[in-house]
């Protein structure tokens, strides 16, 4: 029984959605968390938790996609996600100094704001952290990061697809955050990224795809889906050399205990 626990069904076209689900089933997914990235995909999102069972979504806005109105938006984001019992955590949300779309200034302030809403709801976030393009540019989002985490005194959350260094991976850990790990832990050159999960303890980690938009090493050209969870898994387990069973039943029990599901 495997657990993805970030993937983005909402963003598949309506046509694919069905099949995509029935995939990630044959593959033993038995559990989703498709996650929204504006207030619109929150609306998308819950029509699937009606019809799957065992699919469930978040509230929260990407950094990527910051609209002017802070309060009127962050309302509607607590709204949602007081009132709808599927919602089981709020993101994504956090920093993307990549896309870099908005001052890193507005960034922040949504993304404590909306940090805020999950510790008054008591539900976890989804933190989605993104470096910048450029050599050396690349650790300012995470030292951003991590400072507001600290500043916030914020535990109750995920780091997902987790793309940093060891020395900040080991701080996350530190301060009781979780990772997860998408399908870019299988690409060639992310040497360094399969050290951190030899360093991350099992049971502080959780798997995810972030379908439709990471793949799997060898199938890079084409967009991810649900069922790659189970490479992911197994990916993991070489790394750690440890059983592929040891690391699908450690994850999925995190996974249920994490976000309630
Ligand atoms: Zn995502």
């Amino acid at each position: 029984m495997l657990i993805d626990t970030h993937c983005h069904l909402s963003h598949f076209k309506k046509a694919e959605q069905k099949a995509v689900v029935e995939r990630a089933k044959k593959a033993n997914v038995t559990k989703l968390i498709t996650v929204a990235c504006t207030l619109d995909e929150v609306g998308e999102c819950i029509p699937l938790t009606d019809e799957y069972d065992f699919i469930w979504t978040t509230a929260g806005i990407h950094p990527t996609q910051l609209p002017v109105n802070i309060e009127h938006e962050l309302e509607k984001v607590l709204e949602y996600a007081k009132n709808e019992e599927k919602i089981v955590a709020i993101g994504e949300i956090g920093l993307d100094y990549y896309h870099d779309t908005a001052e890193h200034e507005l960034q922040a302030e949504f993304f404590i704001g909306q940090l805020n809403i999950s510790k008054q709801l008591n539900k976890p976030a989804i933190i989605h952290c993104r470096g910048g393009k450029n050599p050396g540019e690349n650790e300012q989002a995470f030292i951003d990061m991590i400072q507001i985490l600290e500043r916030e005194d914020f535990k109750n959350g995920v780091v997902h697809c987790f793309s940093g260094n060891r020395v900040e991976a080991e701080r996350l850990l530190d301060m009781g955050l979780m990772l997860s790990f998408t399908g870019i832990i299988t690409y060639k050159n992310n040497e360094e990224l399969r050290e951190v999960i030899s360093d991350t303890p099992l049971d502080r980690m959780m798997l995810e795809t972030d379908s439709p938009y990471i793949a799997i090493e060898g199938k890079q050209g084409g967009p991810g889906e649900p069922a790659f969870v189970a490479d992911i898994a197994k990916a993991i387990a070489d790394i750690k050399n440890v059983p592929i069973e040891e690391v699908v039943r450690i994850t999925t029990a995190n996974a249920e205990r994490f976000f309630g599901i």
